[in-house]
């Protein structure tokens, strides 16, 4: 699981975890988001919708931990923690102008360092 709740003073926020060394991933640009896929290349391949975090240094060492251990051909499927995020901003319908409001709510209540 790599998103997880961290401990940060008295609060408790999410952050994301590198599924291979444990650490906390700090900076988005230094990420990755890995998934599996699995079948023959000329098949349908199957989508495994878990998803993985690493830092990008540790990212050959988790595609390789990934695909040991399966009875089916693996597919490691990556992108920028970066873009993956921005996508998913997109996709969840978040506006620049809803997330600066969030913030500001957040300031006011102290819930933002
Ligand atoms: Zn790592």
């Amino acid at each position: 699981m790599p998103i997880k709740i961290i401990e940060v003073g008295k609060r408790h926020c999410p952050a994301g975890v590198c599924d291979q060394c444990g650490e906390r991933i700090t900076d988005a640009e230094d990420g990755n988001v890995l998934w599996v896929m699995t079948g023959k290349p000329k098949s349908k391949l199957i989508l495994n919708d878990e998803l993985f975090l690493t830092h990008k240094k540790c990212n050959r060492v988790l595609e390789k931990r990934l695909s040991q251990g399966r009875e089916t051909e693996t597919h490691i499927q990556s992108k920028g923690l970066d873009v993956f995020i921005a996508e998913l901003v997109q996709n969840l319908g978040v506006t620049l102008e809803g997330a600066k409001r969030t913030k500001h709510r957040m300031d006011l209540l102290g819930l933002i360092e």
